[in-house]
């Protein structure tokens, strides 16, 4: 997408009566439904093959729900297009047409194996519909910033990111645990792993909140402390409009390191699979939730678990705000660490300081990387003026 098109659907204005509310709903569940049609046409490829025996055995249902919401982007594209007029409405249409084209089967899908390489299109769509339904009526009801729009500035960018992590979710697993499973053959066997194995799962999972949240609090103050780490995480501080979108935004670079090295202690310990499944599901929500534009603020929770409040003082531009609550569960750490910060006041600025970050996805990428190469280039072309 253009630099171009992206800013103007970052500045769509969804007043009512003009058929853009439509328009938008028809276009986004259209192109779901294109995404989930594909993913009925090649299972095998674009589906994550943990889902592919609940796929199979209600596949009426998921069929009947693709279905449904093809009728939806139709019937909303119809509505802006026909009584609206509205050109974006006719786009929907054209997508919520093109899903039943893919999906009715007219076009005929080849038999492919199953692959071991494999594109999470079902998780992107599973999840962005869950995460939806969750936060968007959430911030909706109970919005700390009611003045903030849903498709506010950045939540293009913010979309691919989202896209980017999900349909690519085994090249990161893949990238973040096959070092690590490398590196846990070639080390003996950790003498702690049988103890941990012998308790129940539930404290197994507490273990695991303690263990990898000291973990990733460090890791958290190193992208903030280090000048070439931090450049890599003020990415994701570049936003400056907190929402659950707003969380997605991470530099490629930063997942890897902070997965592979916030795994590390899991594979060390052992932990039991059940465990870790929990713990991921949990802390995944927990990482969206204190993004979000709500304003409950967790009267005694707040000084136990991190809180939209505690965090969104983390995001915050205002000086003493800058460089505090790295936790990303147990804000114990920050008061341990010195880095704790939590007035009476809600945080309302967020952002980077002192930086100009590009809001393009692509240029986002390249950012961290510019001053050095910006330095290789002076450097060559100094080297190439010098008389010799
Ligand atoms: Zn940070």
């Amino acid at each position: 997408m253009t630099d171009q098109l992206r800013e103007k659907f970052e500045n769509l204005d969804l007043n009512a009566g003009k058929g853009k509310i439509s328009a938008f709903i028809s276009m986004s569940v259209g192109l779901l439904c294109i995404f989930g049609a594909l993913c009925f046409m090649f299972p095998s490829v674009l589906t994550t093959p943990e889902m592919r025996p609940i796929y199979s055995k209600h596949h009426e249902v998921f069929y009947f729900v693709l279905l449904f919401c093809i009728a939806i982007s139709a019937g909303f594209g119809s509505f802006s297009a026909i009584v609206r007029q509205n050109r974006y409405g006719f786009y929907g249409l054209c997508f919520a047409l093109l899903a039943a084209i893919l999906g009715c089967g007219v076009i005929k899908a080849p038999v492919l194996p199953s692959v071991p390489f494999y594109a999470g299109f079902d998780y992107f769509v599973l999840t962005l519909v869950i995460l939806a339904l969750v936060f968007i009526p959430l911030e909706g009801f109970f919005a700390k910033n009611p003045n903030q729009k849903i498709l506010r500035v950045g939540w293009v960018t913010d979309m691919k990111y989202f896209m980017f992590s999900h349909v690519g979710i085994q090249l990161f697993t893949f990238l973040t645990v096959m070092p690590i499973q490398y590196w846990i053959t070639h080390i003996p066997n950790n003498p702690i792993v049988p103890y941990i194995q012998a308790q129940p799962i539930w404290l197994q999972f507490i273990e695991l909140l303690i263990v990898v949240d000291l973990t990733t609090y460090w890791i958290h103050r190193c992208l903030h402390e280090v000048d070439f780490l931090w450049r890599f995480h003020a990415i994701h501080h570049s936003t400056e409009h907190m929402d659950w979108l707003a969380s997605s935004r991470l530099h490629i670079v930063e997942v890897l390191m902070t997965r592979f090295i916030a795994t590390l202690p899991i594979f060390l310990l052992g932990f039991h699979t059940s465990a870790v499944f929990a713990y991921l599901i949990f802390i995944s929500f927990h990482a969206i939730f204190i993004h979000s534009n709500v304003r409950f603020r967790f009267p005694y929770l707040r000084w136990i678990i991190a809180t939209p409040e505690f965090h969104h003082w983390h995001h915050s531009s205002e000086k003493p705000a800058i460089d505090k609550n790295y936790a990303a569960f147990i804000p114990l750490y920050d008061v341990i660490f010195k880095s704790m910060y939590m007035p009476e006041h809600l945080a309302s600025k967020y952002g980077t300081v002192g930086y100009k970050i590009p809001n393009s996805f692509v240029q986002q990428f390249t950012w961290p990387f510019k001053k050095y190469i910006n330095r290789w280039k002076k450097r060559r072309e100094s080297q190439k003026q010098t008389p010799h």
